[in-house]
Parts: structure tokens; C-alpha cells; sequence
């Protein structure tokens, strides 16, 4: 089961079981995913999707769940902060639920966002964060840690099968090009030669990993050694700036976009870099796809499916 299975992930950890013959079950109530990534999955025998939410999540019997399941982007999660905060909770109850009844494994996506303003960097998973309790952030970043106290309750009070995984800022072909985040926006302004829109002066840096890579670490986290629970890292920790993100997409357009500086949004965390040393140890993984490389394909998802 992955919960959220047609978001931008989760699309492509759908595909990725799908193609190595397995079923999958993608619950999502397409707030945030994709009907189009659904409709793409579903030729695929081995799919089935059910429209739902993970706070009424369907008891299915499965022996894997994936609970990526709660709007990621800014802009989407903050919509609707009450729902965002009980989606974080409630769903991360649920997935628990069900993994206890059916004796599944359960992994929870986790994010780099519970380390809030991070105060160490590069941020290592035994970091315990700076997090605003009550900002515009909150929902989403203290129900995230929420959900991360519940799975290793369910672990140390009836033994579930958890894995943690923490997710640092991903991109690739499928992200949804209307969702606010950095990558998509700078891409789709770039391609049609509109100002490009840097939050603040843009020198906030971040760590951006490249799709395949962050589905690669999470299939392997999942299928991890039982008594390694996480929480770990998952990102890339080629740090930039934000403006040398615009400059480079920039660049790899040929675009003639200006660039424009607007507000920063309240709480915007400054730096952003994994230390990845667990990973690495623990799954013996690392980022194979350098952002130029990535971003050259992000580029041509947009261009495609421009048309
Ligand atoms: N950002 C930006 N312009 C945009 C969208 C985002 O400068 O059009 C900045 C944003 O302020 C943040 C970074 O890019 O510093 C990453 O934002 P995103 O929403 O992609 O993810 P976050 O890491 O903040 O959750």
C-alpha cells in the first residue's frame, strides 16, 4: 500500500514495486496528487487504487505500507492547516493500525522539515530540531514529528514493524507543476520566459535530490535489516543557493526570464544540507544523479507536457 501513491513520490515508488511485478494498492484523496498519475498507474495489472483519505483509511490487508500520505508543498499544506496537522496525526495512527493488524512492515515519510530552523549543519538525524510551535509551518512540521513519536510508541507498546525515513527537497518529472514549490516553479516561469520569482535575496540554500535517488533510498529502507528503525536521512547534500538554483535553470533553458525578487514567506528555513553518513553506513546508498543532470530532465517533463 502506499497512502498518497498519486503525488509526485509516491507516483513513482507506485511504479517503481509495479514494474518489478509486484501489487499496489495506492490510497489518495487527491487533494494534492494527480488523477492523471492514477490514470498512468492504472496499465499496470498490478495496480488498484482507492479514493480515499488516510484519516478514514480502508482496511485492506497488505504486508507493506508506505505512508507518504499529506500535502508537501508549502502553498498546499497551508491551506488547510487543520487538515494538514490531522492527516500528519490521525493518518500515521491509521497506517500504524493497519500494519499491527495485518503484521506489516510500516514506513513513514518523514521530512528535513522537523529540524526547522536548523541551528547544525549539515543536519544529522540525532539533531532534535528548532521548530516554531505556531507558525504558518507548524502544521505541518510538528505533525510530522508527531507522526514520528506515534510510529516508535506503536514500536516500544506492541512491536510494529516501523521504518523513519526523513526526506529532504526532492524534484524530477511528475512534480506537479502548480504546487509552489522552487523547482517546478522556476522551470515552468523560465520556460515560458516570465520573471522568475526568488523568495527574499534567494542566498536561503537548499539540498535538492533527484527522484529516482530519494525512491532508490526508500525501497531500501523498507527492505532494510528489522531492527534498523530510522529515523534517517534521505537527500543529496550538494547544497545551493536558491538564486544559483534560478541561475542555473536559467542556463539549461536558454530561457530570457527575468529574475524577480518577492517576499520571503514567514519561517522559511535558511540552510537546508543532510548528513547522510547513515544512509550511506546503513543502506549503502548515495545520490547518483548530479543536479545538472536532473534538472536537464525536469526541464524536459515540463517542456512535454507543455503541448
Ligand atoms: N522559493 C522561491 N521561489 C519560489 C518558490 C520557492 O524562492 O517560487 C524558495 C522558498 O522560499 C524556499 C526554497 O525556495 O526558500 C524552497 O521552497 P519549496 O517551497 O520548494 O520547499 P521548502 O524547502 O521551503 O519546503
Amino acid at each position: 500500500m502506499v497512502t498518497g501513491g498519486a503525488g509526485f513520490i509516491g507516483y513513482h515508488l507506485c511504479r517503481r514495486h509495479l514494474l518489478n511485478g509486484d501489487e499496489v494498492v495506492c490510497v489518495d484523496n487527491l487533494s494534492s496528487g494527480r488523477r492523471e498519475n492514477v490514470e498512468e498507474l492504472k496499465q499496470f495489472p498490478g495496480f488498484s487504487f482507492i479514493e480515499a483519505d488516510v484519516i478514514d483509511l480502508p482496511k485492506v490487508p497488505v504486508d507493506r505500507i508506505y505512508n507518504l500520505a499529506c500535502p508537501a508543498s508549502p502553498p498546499y499544506y497551508q491551506k488547510d492547516p487543520i487538515h494538514t496537522a490531522m492527516t500528519c496525526v490521525l493518518g500515521a495512527k491509521n497506517v500504524l493500525d493497519l500494519a499491527d493488524e495485518c503484521g506489516a512492515v510500516v514506513l513513514q515519510a518523514s521530512t528535513s522539515e522537523v529540524y526547522g530552523e536548523p541551528l547544525i549543519h549539515p543536519q544529522m538525524e540525532s539533531y532534535r530540531g528548532n521548530v516554531n510551535p505556531h507558525g504558518i509551518r507548524s502544521c505541518y512540521d510538528e505533525g510530522k514529528r508527531m507522526a514520528e513519536t506515534l510510529f516508535f510508541d506503536y514500536n516500544r507498546m506492541h512491536g510494529t514493524k516501523i521504518k523513519v525515513v526523513r526526506i529532504f527537497n526532492t524534484y524530477g518529472p511528475y512534480m506537479d507543476r502548480n504546487d509552489g514549490r522552487v523547482v517546478s516553479n522556476f522551470i515552468n516561469q523560465a520556460i515560458r520566459d516570465l520573471p522568475i520569482t526568488l523568495y527574499g535575496d534567494g542566498g536561503q540554500t537548499r539540498s535538492f535530490c533527484y527522484v529516482s535517488d530519494t525512491v532508490e533510498a526508500i525501497v531500501r529502507m523498507m527492505e532494510s535489516e528489522e531492527d534498523f528503525l530510522g529515523p534517517v536521512n534521505i537527500g543529496n547534500p550538494a547544497e545551493i543557493t536558491v538564486r544559483r538554483l534560478a541561475e542555473m535553470v536559467k542556463e539549461r533553458t536558454g530561457s530570457a526570464s527575468e529574475l524577480c525578487f518577492c517576499e520571503l514567506p514567514q519561517d522559511d528555513p535558511t540552510r537546508r544540507r543532510p548528513d547522510i553518513t547513515l544512509a550511506k553506513e546503513k543502506l549503502d546508498w548515495a545520490p547518483a544523479v548530479p543536479i545538472e543532470k536532473g534538472l536537464d530532465e525536469t526541464v524536459a517533463y515540463f517542456q512535454r507536457i507543455r503541448e
